[in-house]
């Protein structure tokens, strides 16, 4: 079976058995909130769990790495809609230890692409429009300076009001356990 017909006959099951009742809510966050974090696969059920988020209490936003790329990107866009759109008061930016992001060996991501049949003439002309691809693919050196990096850009941003909250933490992917990297309820913590 494949993944898709796997998922497809475990979903029939799902509605039959009525399994969403369970996960019944709306499209505003009760909790007011957004998170950003990353799609690390340790956190999928982890990080709701060790911050007490239920279906329906937060918008959750993920990408690789929890940063923010661009200030005009989808990451962003999708903060802003959760600000106004769905009244997110606080913006939580949740990194975490051992991420895949931190120190990627992009050189060995670009000769994989080439295995897989990417042509070089390809990563040219990317080069020559002006996308090297190694460095759009780099992640981070440091968790802490990324989160900083992506608190500063959301918090900048000048499309956000002011009275939006930005928080920045670590995440451990073992234990959920959580540390304050910028604690947006201080006022200029940022
Ligand atoms: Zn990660």
């Amino acid at each position: 079976m494949s993944k898709l017909e796997e998922i497809i006959k475990y979903n029939e099951s799902f509605v039959g058995n009525k399994d969403y009742q369970e996960y019944v809510t709306t499209k505003i966050p009760k909790k007011k909130m957004a998170i950003l974090s990353c799609m690390d696969t340790r956190l999928t059920e982890l990080l709701p769990k060790a911050m007490n988020i239920k279906n329906g209490d937060a918008k959750i936003i993920k990408d690789a790495g929890a940063t923010v790329m661009h200030p005009f990107g989808g990451v962003m866009r999708s903060i802003l809609v959760a600000v106004y759109e769905f009244g997110a008061e606080d913006v939580f930016v949740i990194g975490h230890h051992g991420c895949g992001m931190s120190n990627l060996n992009t050189k060995k991501l670009v000769d994989k692409m080439l295995d897989r049949g990417i042509k070089e003439e390809t990563l040219s002309t990317l080069n020559n429009a002006g996308v090297n691809v190694e460095r759009w693919l780099h992640g981070f050196e440091s968790v802490e300076e990324s989160i900083k990096e992506s608190v500063k850009m959301i918090k900048d941003h000048p499309l956000l009001p002011n009275d939006v909250r930005v928080h920045g933490l670590i995440m451990s992917p073992e234990t959920g356990e959580l540390e304050i990297i910028i604690n947006g309820d201080i006022k200029d913590a940022n």
